[in-house]
């Protein structure tokens, strides 16, 4: 049997893509190794922040990291690992980090930002999805003085709707449990944040309903190519083919490898923790503690901490001092209280140097298209891809005819 359209990954990424295409009348096939609740896609902070957060890559982020490194507050750490590739990602990330670019990248995200937040916002009223999304802005605390008076500086150039500024008192209405360490804060107010635990299992629920085709629980570990296409995709019992094949394997790039395409990517490992507290002290909105590099998302029965940005390693437990330095780095900036009924986690963003993802077709196998690299922003721009996605499989597009590919995908720039 043949298919239409295989995605092989089933996070955000592939949700998306299936829910697109889907509505545009294609048949969808989701294979993934898990069930859904494995991937990084589940354990994020939520935070659809496009707006005024600015690019990982920013002009100034060595020496930023350095100073935060000796201050033990560096949410950073790479390990020790004699991988060229790495080295090859480290050199483009520094050189990526300079105003021209960071210009650019500010202005992408603000473009697909407005739209990626329709598209979830109009899904979620007619598919009537609750992923219990807020578009109540992202409040952005400092803990040091020189960045916040930087950022306010920033500020004046920026239309003065999209932000307030908040003094030390103004902060604890929207942040009950910060504590006089505070210096002050700025709510952003386009963005928007959810609960990706619901966004992954309403959007799955929802897909099945509506006759997707989701195999889950097989990896797929070998591609067969013929005649300058994707012939089918082998798990250890199946292989499938079809017409068209989606690769948003996230930070996975075993099957890139089979195709000998080298991906511009690296994992950075990443944790959260989610905990319920006293309601009096749950943040209003979502919090960004822009010093600490530490997210701060309400949902409703909860609240979750995510931070750190390990590179070099691969390793999928949780380690324990890592959790510890994030708790403690929280504590030094909020007033006393019990965390209750504690989950820890820990995932793979899927890193580009310069912030883009990588998406569009195979040069070569061309109907193999890749929706990967979206770093530490994929909740936010998921719905985007999908829609490029879309776009580029039911208008058959190269990726030279597509204006979103040519501006935002990572893969020539
Ligand atoms: C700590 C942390 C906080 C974050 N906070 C935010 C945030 O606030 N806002 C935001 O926008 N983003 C955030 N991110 C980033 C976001 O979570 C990711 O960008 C996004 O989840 C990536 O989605 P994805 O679909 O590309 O990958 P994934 O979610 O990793 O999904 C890939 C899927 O592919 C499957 N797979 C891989 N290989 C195979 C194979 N060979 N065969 C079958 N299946 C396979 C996996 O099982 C997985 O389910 C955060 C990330 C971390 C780690």
């Amino acid at each position: 049997m043949k298919r239409d359209t295989i995605i092989i990954g089933a996070g955000v990424v592939g949700l998306m893509c299936a829910y697109s295409l889907h509505k545009a009348g294609r048949k969808v096939t989701i294979i993934d190794e898990g069930d859904i609740t494995n991937s990084t896609s589940f354990g994020n902070a939520g935070l659809l922040s496009a707006f005024d957060k600015g690019s990982l890559s920013y002009p100034g982020v060595i020496t930023n990291t350095m100073k935060q490194m000796i201050k033990g507050e560096s949410p950073v750490k790479v390990h020790p690992k004699l991988d060229p590739k790495l080295f090859k990602w480290l050199f483009k990330f520094a050189t990526s980090a300079n105003e021209t670019r960071f210009k650019r990248t500010i202005m992408l995200f603000e473009k697909y930002g407005e739209e990626t937040l329709g598209l979830y916002e109009k899904m979620q009223k007619k598919e009537n999805l609750d992923f219990d999304y807020h578009r109540t802005g992202m409040l952005s605390v400092f803990t040091e003085d020189a960045t916040y008076e930087k950022k306010l500086k920033e500020c004046e150039s920026k239309e003065a709707k999209n932000y307030k500024i908040l003094s030390k008192e103004e902060t604890k209405e929207y942040l009950p449990c910060g504590n006089e360490k505070i210096k002050g804060s700025i709510l952003f107010n386009r963005n928007a944040h959810f609960d990706p635990q619901k966004v992954m299992l309403q959007t799955k629920e929802f897909l099945q309903k509506e006759g997707v085709e989701f195999i889950l629980n097989e990896k797929i570990t070998d591609i067969k190519f013929e005649n300058k296409k994707v012939k089918s995709v082998s798990s250890a019992t199946n292989t499938y083919k079809a017409e068209n094949f989606i690769l948003s394997t996230g930070y996975q790039t075993l099957l890139a490898d089979i195709r000998k395409k080298s991906l511009m990517m690296t994992p950075a490992k990443g944790y959260s923790i989610t905990f319920s507290m006293p309601n009096e002290l749950k943040p209003k909105t979502s919090t960004l503690f822009s010093d600490l590099f530490i997210v701060m998302t309400p949902r409703r029965h909860s609240v979750r901490l995510t931070s750190k940005l390990e590179l070099g390693s691969t390793d999928t437990n949780i380690v324990k001092a890592q959790i510890e330095s994030i708790k403690s780095n929280f504590e030094k900036y909020t007033v006393p209280f019990e965390m209750k009924e504690i989950k820890e986690w820990t995932g793979f963003r899927p890193l580009t140097p310069n912030d883009m993802p990588l998406l569009g077709r195979d040069e070569e196998y061309k109907n193999l298209v890749y929706a990967m690299g979206l770093g530490w922003l994929g909740m936010t721009f998921a719905p985007s891809v999908g829609k490029i996605v879309k776009k580029m499989i039911t208008k058959d597009l190269d990726n030279k005819d597509s204006d979103d590919i040519l501006l935002f995908s990572g893969l020539y720039q």
